[in-house]
């Protein structure tokens, strides 16, 4: 069954009907007669912000090559969309061919954030897929999920039949081949899952019961099926220069949020903050080479005629061979007339003589990430950024002309006090002053300070660590609001608490939230990244009515013997490393750059780490 008819009656009430149409450019079409496995990519949120998302393009790429796989991309209607769609009765469906989502093999999601859970299962709702695996049937796609988020799966688990650990590339052909054969063979599901079960960097949730204590933390996490790993590894792309990379983007009909083509330069990261997930769970660090990212911007160039051209990393300048990596990209985005943008670039002379070149960027301002306003509290985080770094960089911005500019801090970070928020105001003033001591101008300058709420997240050195209460966020807040607002020239941004405090239950939750997820939808919850329809009072309420004590995830102090609901996820960083690491946090003492020489956090037991020592 196809769609088309029916949706092309709404799409001329909707707002913006290019999300919903498909056929762009480079996308893929197949004759279904000859595919295997029909796969749905979900992105749990609209079109726009999907699509400037780097892992749909590689993923379609990847699997749209094989011959038997047909891979369709799904995202989440909009709020007017949706209204017509179930008011018409009409599912949710496929952008490649209009075809149910309910005639997938295997819908696949992935998860970038946790307020994006709701969205899951509201797309699970419109699909008329259950929501509980329990419930699904043979008539049913297998429900998958991968990305960040998957590596504590546990708020999912009675949701989702199986999570993807790790690299897309190496799992997700594997994946596909399975199911051929399970197809093939005419078995129950149920043998299907135990057959992933058994490819690395897979977890069934269903073949594992976790054992409570009576004070709520987990006594013991039981195998119910004997092939089932004790410990799923993740899977991990060795050279990224082996891998295929998608060099004919899909290129919307509409504006998305990024409009561009995109080269990943390299994954992982060698710094080591202790807060950040990514830091930990993609290591580690492996670079495309220089000749490569550059054949790949040719080629994506003339195959998309987009205008603009980034590369993307955790930490751009860290590439080794950034300087002429850089000159050379210049040198074909000038040729082709295309404007070359450098996001996460360390503020070092070569950046800024980079920028200088690089038309438009003073329209946009400069932007920075001290994260911690003294050098006590970033030597605990492990930001290895000082006081002098800062003014460096500030008075090179403002000397060629930068009048805009934006720093980033988190607050709630372990072991912080009122003196690191008035460090925060400290730089604040001290960057105005700066800037009057070399332009002798006060006016049309302005630095924005602009605060997040610091969340605990899985595989980092500060899991253990609770998340600061909802007072004690405000009372920060304010404190920097008055600090802040007798500072000509600076402009104070914070995130709201409300939204931190969903995304610590849920980073940190366990399987005890996939019914608290369920009651949100059915409450109304979605789009709950989006401030306009985070709905606070109706999270409260579905925890309440599921017998949820928020704090109990948010807010509590782990113990270091205490099981954690993510435990059996192996990132390959070890648990001593990560414990290792909080304890030098607690002392306030730097580890350094993995470039520097190897802190032994694990993963080279596993590959090869080819940046260790490279300074
Ligand atoms: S194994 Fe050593 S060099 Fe490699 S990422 Fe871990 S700490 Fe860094």
């Amino acid at each position: 069954m196809v769609l088309t008819n029916q949706l092309d009656k709404l799409l001329m009430k909707v707002e913006k009907p290019g999300r919903y149409t498909g056929g762009e450019w480079n996308s893929a079409s197949k004759d279904l007669s000859g595919i295997k496995t029909r796969f749905g990519f979900a992105f749990p949120d609209t079109y726009e912000i999907g699509m400037s998302y780097l892992g749909l393009q590689i993923i379609y790429h990847i699997l749209n090559k094989k011959d038997s796989v047909f891979c369709e991309r799904i995202f989440a209607p909009a709020i007017d969309m949706e209204e017509l769609m179930r008011k018409e009765g009409i599912p949710l469906f496929t952008l490649e061919t209009k075809s149910p989502v309910k005639d997938m093999d295997i819908l696949g999601f992935t998860l970038q954030y946790e307020l994006s859970f709701s969205n899951l299962i509201n797309m699970l709702d419109l699909s008329g897929i259950p929501f509980k695996s329990a419930e699904r049937t043979k008539e049913h796609p297998f429900v998958a999920a991968g990305g960040p988020c998957a590596f504590n799966p546990e708020p999912l688990a009675d949701i989702v039949d199986f999570f993807m650990l790790g690299d897309g590339e190496e799992i997700l052909p594997e994946v596909c081949e399975a199911h051929e054969s399970w197809k093939m063979s005419g078995r129950e599901k149920e043998e299907f899952l135990k057959t992933l079960a058994q490819i690395p960097g897979i977890y069934v949730p269903k073949f594992y019961t976790p054992v409570y204590e009576e004070n709520g933390t987990i006594r013991s996490i039981e195998r119910n099926y004997e092939k089932a790993p004790l410990q799923i590894e993740k899977r991990i792309v060795e050279d990224l220069n082996t891998v295929d990379f998608p060099e004919h983007c899909i290129v919307p009909f509409i504006d998305t949020v990024h409009d561009r083509a995109v080269i990943e330069i390299f994954r992982g990261c060698t710094r080591g903050c202790r807060f950040c997930q990514a830091g930990m769970i993609y290591r580690p660090v492996r670079e495309r080479s220089k000749d490569k990212i550059k054949e790949i911007a040719m080629s994506q160039i003339e195959s998309t005629g987009h205008e603009e051209l980034t590369i993307l990393s955790l930490s751009t300048s860290d590439h080794s061979e950034i300087e002429p990596l850089v000159q050379e990209l210049m040198g074909v985005c000038r040729e082709n007339n295309v404007s070359l943008s450098l996001p996460s670039l360390r503020l070092d002379s070569f950046s800024f003589k980079v920028l200088e070149e690089i038309q438009g960027y003073k329209k946009s301002g400069l932007t920075f990430a001290p994260e911690a306003g003294t050098q006590r509290l970033r030597d605990v985080i492990n930001k290895s950024i000082t006081d002098q770094d800062i003014y460096h960089a500030m008075e090179k911005a403002i000397e060629l002309g930068w009048s805009n500019i934006k720093l980033y801090f988190m607050v709630g970070l372990p072991t912080e006090t009122f003196e690191d928020l008035d460090g925060i105001a400290e730089i604040a003033r001290n960057i105005t002053d700066l800037n009057y001591r070399i332009t002798g101008k006060r006016g049309r300058f302005n630095v924005t300070i602009s605060v997040s709420n610091f969340v605990p997240k899985a595989h980092t050195p500060f899991q253990w660590f609770p998340q600061d209460s909802a007072e004690l966020f405000h009372k920060k807040h304010q404190y920097l609001k008055d600090k802040l607002k007798s500072i000509k020239g600076v402009t104070f941004q914070y995130h709201g608490t409300e939204v931190s405090y969903m995304e610590a239950v849920f980073a940190r939750g366990d399987r005890r939230l996939s019914d608290t997820l369920i009651k949100a939808v059915e409450l109304g919850c979605k789009f709950d990244g989006w401030r306009e329809h985070f709905n606070y009072g109706l999270w409260i309420k579905a925890l309440d009515e599921t017998g949820i004590d928020p704090d109990f995830y948010a807010c509590r102090v782990r113990s270091f013997e205490e099981v954690l609901p993510w435990d059996l996820i192996d990132s390959g960083v070890t648990k001593a490393f990560l414990l290792e690491e909080n304890q030098n946090a607690v002392k306030g003492s730097q580890s350094v750059d993995c470039r520097r020489g190897c802190i032994g956090c694990g993963i080279n037991q596993r590959v090869n780490c080819t940046m260790e020592g490279t300074l």
